[in-house]
């Protein structure tokens, strides 16, 4: 096969393959879909926003990124060394808003799912978490 691109013009379209469509929020709703499940993106009307919304099961998902939201024990949730201060500030402020969205979300009776990007960074492990939450989605519907 004549390959015609030149190297510029591969590396540029992989990387437009890549923002498109490597992100770990689209590699689970790809998962997801996949899996047969229909969704609604970003609740608006929902508490937080969650990413991926299942009406059907009551079932908000978010996808968090591990800096900004402090993956605990996560490599990726470093703390800058400059304006320490800051961050520390802000990352709190993060953390207590996640954890006061998942909390109004659960008091209006939905099931929040918090999944973290390093867990849904590759196309393999955003179809075992898909799986996982088929399997949620199984309980639910067996109780
Ligand atoms: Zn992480």
């Amino acid at each position: 096969m004549v390959d015609t691109l030149t190297p510029a013009q591969r590396s540029e379209r992989m990387s437009r393959i890549r923002s498109g469509n490597t992100k770990p929020e689209v590699l689970l709703r790809l998962a997801l879909h996949r899996l047969g499940f229909r969704f609604r993106l970003h609740g608006r009307h929902l508490p937080g926003r969650p990413d991926i919304v299942l009406p059907k099961y009551k079932m908000a998902v978010f996808v968090h990124g591990c800096f900004w939201h402090r993956h605990a024990g996560c490599k990726v949730a470093t703390t800058p060394k400059s304006n320490t201060e800051f961050w520390l500030e802000k990352f709190d402020r993060n953390v207590a808003r996640d954890s006061r969205v998942i909390e109004e979300l659960e008091g209006a009776g939905w099931r929040v799912i918090v999944a973290w990007e390093c867990e849904l960074d590759s196309p393999a492990k955003a179809a075992a978490y898909a799986c996982e939450i088929a399997g949620r989605v199984r309980r639910i519907g067996a109780a």
